[in-house]
């Protein structure tokens, strides 16, 4: 299939009087790590309803592989797998049986679908619980379960809102190694946040959007080099006034035996900073990088911090 996994393009969405969307365009292409990335209410969610057939649009294209997501929805929610937000509330059947179900809206049979049902429960350390209702599950093993529901049909696209909000440090390492090995193993995956770690740890590009709409498209590194500001510290001794001329290409202040360098990439320029100032017979007493974050992009696209 040479379509992208998902199109979107001009999709607006009010709510009475709430506009949620205003033209949101973006493209993921078939196996990538795309990363959506808000504060609370900048139209994430509805965005994923709309794909998903949750919520209904104004207007705009969504299609899925090339087909529309409205008029094609069998096909284009079969390619689908989404872990929602909210943390489930189905009191009555024990866990596995709930996998089952979830395989089976899908046409699966339940013999069919047993290996990978074990397989998940296995993987995401649900064994334990399978007969155990939602309601004795913790918070953490929930969202283990929302992920479990996501993947029990093998979806081509994973779709995960805030798959990681509230969830303790531990499990959000082991869900974030769990997220990177499906990636490594071809699934597309489209993950909305606020967590900026999240965003820059995982995902091959980031989508920033904010009110309604993308104000900006690109890797977690492209984002932080053309928007934010990094640095290389130089502690010193042994200035020499011709190192002025050395140093003309860099722009950088000196203070008592500091240097403080403003570059794009401190990495690529670090290496020929210090052979300068050692050809010049400087001494180098410590070399330390700033860089900034998707926070920092963040900030100076919108004048806002994310959370
Ligand atoms: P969060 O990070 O808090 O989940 P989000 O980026 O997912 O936020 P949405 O849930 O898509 O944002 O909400 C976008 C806007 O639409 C918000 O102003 C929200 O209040 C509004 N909204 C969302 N759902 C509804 C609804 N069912 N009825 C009315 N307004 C809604």
């Amino acid at each position: 299939m040479n379509n992208p996994a998902v199109h979107i393009s001009g999709l607006h969405k009010s709510y009475e009087d709430t506009m949620a969307l205003c033209g949101v365009d973006l493209t993921i292409e078939d196996g990538q790590f795309y990363g959506l990335l808000g504060p609370n209410g900048a139209g994430k969610t509805t965005t994923i309803h709309i794909l998903t057939g949750l919520v209904i649009k104004n207007q705009g294209v969504t299609e899925i592989y090339g087909k529309d997501t409205v008029k094609d929805f069998r096909f284009t929610r079969s390619q689908l797998g989404i872990a929602h937000q909210e943390l489930p509330i189905d009191w009555f059947f024990p866990l596995e049986k709930l996998l089952y179900f979830h395989a089976g809206y899908y046409g699966i049979t339940q013999k069919n679908a047993k290996p990978r049902v074990e397989e998940l429960l296995v993987r995401l350390g649900l064994e334990d619980k399978r007969s155990a209702r939602l309601r004795q599950l913790s918070g953490g093993m929930k969202r283990r379960y929302q992920l479990a529901k996501a993947l029990v049909h093998d979806p081509k696209i994973i779709i995960l809102d805030e798959p990681t909000a509230g969830v303790d440090v531990e499990l959000r390492h082991e869900l974030w190694d769990y997220l990177r090995e499906l990636h490594q193993n071809g699934k597309t995956i489209l993950l909305t946040t606020h967590y900026i770690e999240e965003a820059e740890l995982l995902c091959e590009k980031v989508g920033i959007i904010d009110k309604g709409k993308i104000i900006k498209e690109g890797s977690p590194g492209d984002l932080t080099r053309d928007l934010g500001k990094a640095g290389i510290n130089v502690h010193y001794t042994g200035w020499n006034d011709e190192l002025n001329d050395a140093l003309s290409d860099f722009s950088f202040i000196l203070e008592d035996n500091r240097l403080h360098f403003t570059v794009r990439d401190p990495e690529e320029v670090m290496a020929s900073i210090i052979q300068i100032l050692s050809n010049h017979g400087c001494h180098i007493h410590s070399v330390s990088t700033e860089k900034s974050s998707l926070e920092d992009v963040f900030l100076s696209l919108t004048g806002k911090g994310i959370n």
